[in-house]
């Protein structure tokens, strides 16, 4: 019998090398306001957490000191500038079609993510990945965010799962992982996770 009953992927920078992308369209839409964002800033401060905590950050080290609901108006002109950029190139491994066909027939599978299912649907679909998944639980469907662990707890719940396996890339989703009780694997990128993985499912 499997180790596990269920996978549950976080979306960007393990499913999908968004995070670079995410990056620089809130540069852009930021930018008008005097806010700087490189990646580096991002990569350490922002990956993995919620929009409005990152956006309250920024807002609170800019000089002078702006309220991040300013910031905030910006997101979905920054959604339309992702969905522009991601659907014309689907940041997915070409592997990764036949990886998840491949895992459902033993597995539950679940997207978990901090970013809107409304960012994440389209780009499933555009990659032809959506089928793969039996939920996604995106920003919308919790009311604590990673690194609490109600989206992680919510996904299994939704799959019915009791021993899934939380493959995630940043400290607040690997925190989130752990303290919904679960088995984590952490990840540093997109391309390498399905080694990652198939040495993680085949260890007895
Ligand atoms: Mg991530």
């Amino acid at each position: 019998m499997p180790q596990f009953d269920a996978i549950l992927f976080d979306f960007d920078g393990v499913l999908a090398d968004t995070e670079p992308v995410h990056c620089a369209c809130w540069a852009e839409v930021l930018k008008p306001f005097g806010v700087a964002l490189d990646w580096d800033y991002y990569r350490d401060h922002a990956v993995g957490i919620d929009d409005k905590d990152m956006l309250r950050a920024l807002a609170a080290r800019s000089s002078p000191p702006l309220d991040w609901r300013t910031l905030f108006a910006e997101f979905p002109a920054k959604q339309e500038l992702f969905r522009q950029r991601t659907l014309s190139r689907p940041p997915f491994l070409s592997a990764l079609d036949r990886l998840l066909g491949d895992l459902h027939r033993t597995y539950s599978l679940a997207v978990v993510t901090s970013s809107a299912r409304a960012e994440i649907d389209p780009l499933l679909a555009a990659g032809g990945l959506r089928h793969h998944f039996d939920a996604v639980v995106g920003a919308e469907d919790v009311a604590r965010f990673k690194p609490d662990p109600e989206p992680y707890r919510k996904a299994a719940e939704l799959l019915r799962a009791r021993t899934p396996l939380v493959v995630e890339d940043s400290p607040a989703g690997l925190a989130s992982g752990r303290a919904a009780g679960f088995a984590v694997l952490p990840i540093a990128a997109p391309g390498e996770m399905p080694a990652l993985l198939a040495r993680r499912l085949h260890q007895t």
